[in-house]
């Protein structure tokens, strides 16, 4: 049986479960919120253009406006300065938004420590226990963020220091951009940096490292809880925005079922 065919049976028998690992997209949904003097991303907006009345009588439908960067959303790497002449998000090629996931999961220690950060020995001791790092794999990153996700105030728990979410340490983004087989991270909060790494050396590694490396990112993702370690297939489909520096995604996993 050729493989398509095995996972057409798998998904018909409930051997394979898709799981859909987008939040929803509404004017609820949480968004970043820059420091001055930066410009800030507009959030989700509908707008009804009909809906079974004189303006379109059988007819329901909407215009939208929002960032690139809201909601459950894919970063490419000319969104940052490290990556500018890199691809822009039309431009990532389609067998790039399909590959194998891994889940490190610090709910945890996050649970104890907002701003916790994955360090290298994280990801190596993932590696002892569950085997190699995949190519051209997702690292997902499981920190409990994902809770949050219906309150702006809960997700990007701010005070007078700025916000505390977690993230990953400098060298940990250097090496997961520079030395892994991995081409992107997903998390589930805000952004794939800190909520602390504006005062990082280099800022917003993460960001920095992974874009500048023609790498990439997948924010404010859910129930990364009901994936296993390893062995699940990971799905990201941002719009295809000709100059788009990231897009709003549908992002779904392939997961075996035992
Ligand atoms: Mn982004």
């Amino acid at each position: 049986m050729s493989t398509l065919a095995a996972l057409i049976q798998d998904l018909a028998a409930g051997a394979v479960e898709v799981v859909d690992l987008t939040q929803p997209l509404s004017e609820q949904t949480p968004v970043l919120v820059l420091p001055e003097p930066f410009v800030n991303t507009p959030g989700w907006r509908m707008h009804e253009l009909s809906r079974f009345d004189d303006r379109g009588p059988a007819w329901y439908w909407n215009s939208f406006e929002g960032g690139e960067h809201v909601g459950t959303h894919f970063d490419a790497p000319i969104h940052w300065v490290t990556g500018k002449d890199g691809q822009d998000v039309s431009q990532v090629p389609a067998n790039r938004l399909i590959g194998p996931a891994i889940v490190i999961d610090k709910s945890a220690e996050v649970a104890g420590d907002p701003d916790y950060l994955l360090t290298v020995e994280d990801v190596e001791a993932f590696v002892e226990e569950h085997g190699p790092l995949p190519e051209a794999g997702w690292l997902l990153y499981r920190t409990g963020w994902d809770t949050r996700a219906h309150d702006q105030d809960a997700f990007l728990n701010a005070d007078d220091s700025g916000p505390h979410t977690p993230g990953f340490s400098t060298e940990c983004a250097q090496w997961l951009a520079e030395e892994s087989p991995l081409i992107g991270v997903g998390v589930e909060t805000v952004g794939t940096d800190a909520g602390a790494a504006h005062s990082f050396d280099p800022p917003f590694p993460c960001h920095g490292f992974m874009l500048g490396s023609g790498k990439y990112g997948l924010t404010q993702l859910a129930n990364l809880a009901t994936l296993p370690p390893t062995g699940s297939v990971l799905v990201a489909a941002p719009l295809k925005i000709v100059e788009g520096s990231g897009s709003p995604a549908r992002v779904l996993a392939l997961k075996p079922v035992s």
